[in-house]
C-alpha cells in the first residue's frame, strides 16, 4: 500500500522533499500541500498529479485524504503542526529544528508520551548519509580504538541577510549536536562557544564560531561553524582514536590534475552534498509509515535533547562561559 502525504511549508527544502515523495520508489504520493504563501502552495500543487493546495496546515493535517504529514515550514512554526499531527494519530516527519526552544520540544515529547506511541521523526539527515554511516561503522567496529577527540567543520558558501549569530548554533551547528550524540553514542555534558577574529565577508555577523563540546565519557569535540566561506559547502568530521583516525573523505566525484595542480570539485550547497541522505531518509520514513511501524529515525526525544544542547550553546555564546548541559530523564517511550 502506498502512503498519501501532506506537506506543510513548500519553500526550499519542502519542494525538494515533495519531489522525492511524489511517485517515489516507496509508493508515496503527495496529495496536499499548504504554505503561508498561498500562491506558492498553488504553484507546487499544480505541478503534481494528485495534490491539492489547502488553505492552512491545520486543514491539511485534519484532511482524511492525508495519511502522514511532512512539516517543512520555518522552524518557529513547527510546534503546532507537529502537535496537531500527534493529536490526529498521524506519522509526522518534521525538519530540524523540531521546535525553536527546549520548552516547545518538551511539549511535543509530552504529547507523544501521552499518546503512548512514537509518531514523530526529526530531519537530522546526517544519520542517513552513506559517508557518515561509514564513519560511524568504523568507530563502532573499533577500527581506531576508543575515540578521544573529534574535529568537525560546518562551512556554508554564504547565508541570507536575515541570518543571525544565534542561527549559527540553532540552525547550523544543531546538525553537529545530533551527529556527535549519534556517532559517539553518548550525551553532550557541557559546551563552550568561542568567537575568533571575524571574517570581513560576513559584514556585522560574528562569523566564524568555534564550539567545543564535552561528551559525557570525556571525549572532546570541536566544531568550526563558518557561514561565508564562498568556495562552496563543506562538512568535515575526523575522529581521533587510541589506535588510529577516521575521517569523512572528500565527496568530490572526480579529481582533476592539470597544469601542475590537483583539484576536486566542492559541492555548492547542502542540496548537492546531502542529496543521497535525503533520498534514504525519506524512503525509510515512507516504508515505516506505510507499514504502520513506529519511526526508527531521530525521535522527538532526539529533537528535544538537541534543543537543550543548542540552548546551552546559545547561553555560552551570550556569556562567554562554559555551560553544563542538564538533561531531563529519558521517558520509557524512547528507551
Ligand atoms: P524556506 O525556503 O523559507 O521555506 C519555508 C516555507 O514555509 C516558506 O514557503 C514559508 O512561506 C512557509 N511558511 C512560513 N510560515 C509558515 C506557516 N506558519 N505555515 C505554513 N508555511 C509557512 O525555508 P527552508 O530553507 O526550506 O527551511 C525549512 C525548514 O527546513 C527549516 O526548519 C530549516 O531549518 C529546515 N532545513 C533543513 C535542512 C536539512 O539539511 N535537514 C536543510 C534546509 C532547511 P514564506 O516564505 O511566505 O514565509
Amino acid at each position: 500500500m502506498g502512503l498519501d502525504v501532506g506537506v506543510v511549508g513548500v519553500g526550499m527544502i519542502g519542494q525538494e522533499h515533495v519531489r522525492r515523495l511524489d511517485g517515489g520508489p516507496g509508493g508515496s504520493r503527495v496529495v496536499a500541500v499548504a504554505d503561508a504563501d498561498a500562491d506558492r502552495a498553488a504553484a507546487v500543487a499544480a505541478r503534481l498529479p494528485a495534490a491539492k493546495a489547502l488553505p492552512s496546515g491545520e486543514e491539511l493535517i485534519a484532511s482524511d485524504a492525508v495519511d502522514a504529514v511532512v512539516v517543512t515550514s520555518w522552524g518557529p512554526t513547527h510546534e503546532p503542526y507537529v502537535l496537531a499531527a500527534v493529536a490526529a494519530g498521524k506519522p509526522v516527519f518534521c525538519e530540524k529544528p523540531l521546535a525553536p526552544t527546549q520548552e516547545s520540544c518538551l511539549r511535543i515529547v509530552e504529547a507523544e508520551v501521552a499518546a503512548g506511541r512514537r509518531l514523530v521523526q526529526v530531519g537530522f539527515n546526517r544519520r542517513y548519509d552513506p559517508a557518515h554511516r561509514a564513519l560511524k561503522q568504523a568507530v563502532d567496529d573499533g577500527a581506531i580504538g576508543a575515540p578521544l577527540l573529534v574535529h568537525c567543520a560546518h562551512r556554508n558558501a554564504s547565508v541570507p541577510p536575515h541570518y543571525t549569530r544565534d542561527m549559527s548554533i540553532a540552525d547550523t551547528a544543531i546538525h553537529e549536536i545530533d551527529e556527535l550524540r549519534w556517532l559517539l553514542g553518548t550525551e553532550i555534558a557541557a559546551v563552550r562557544v568561542m568567537t575568533p577574529r571575524r571574517s570581513s565577508r560576513g559584514g556585522e555577523l560574528q562569523d566564524p564560531l568555534l564550539v567545543l563540546f564535552e561528551m559525557a565519557d570525556g571525549v572532546l569535540a570541536d566544531v568550526e561553524v563558518s557561514v561565508n566561506v564562498h568556495y562552496g559547502y563543506e562538512i568535515r568530521c575526523e575522529v581521533s582514536g587510541e589506535t588510529g583516525t577516521v575521517e569523512l573523505a572528500t565527496p568530490a566525484p572526480v579529481t582533476i590534475r592539470r597544469e601542475g595542480t590537483v583539484a576536486g570539485l566542492v559541492p555548492g550547497d547542502w542540496r548537492e552534498r546531502f542529496a543521497l541522505s535525503y533520498d534514504v531518509e525519506l524512503r525509510e520514513w515512507v516504508d515505516g509509515a506505510a507499514g504502520g511501524r513506529p519511526p526508527q529515525g531521530p525521535s522527538a526525544w532526539d529533537g528535544h535533547v538537541a534543543q537543550v544542547v543548542s540552548d546551552a550553546a546559545l547561553r555560552s555564546l551570550h556569556t562567554g562561559s562554559r555551560v553544563a548541559v542538564e538533561l531531563p530523564e529519558r521517558p520509557a517511550l524512547y528507551r
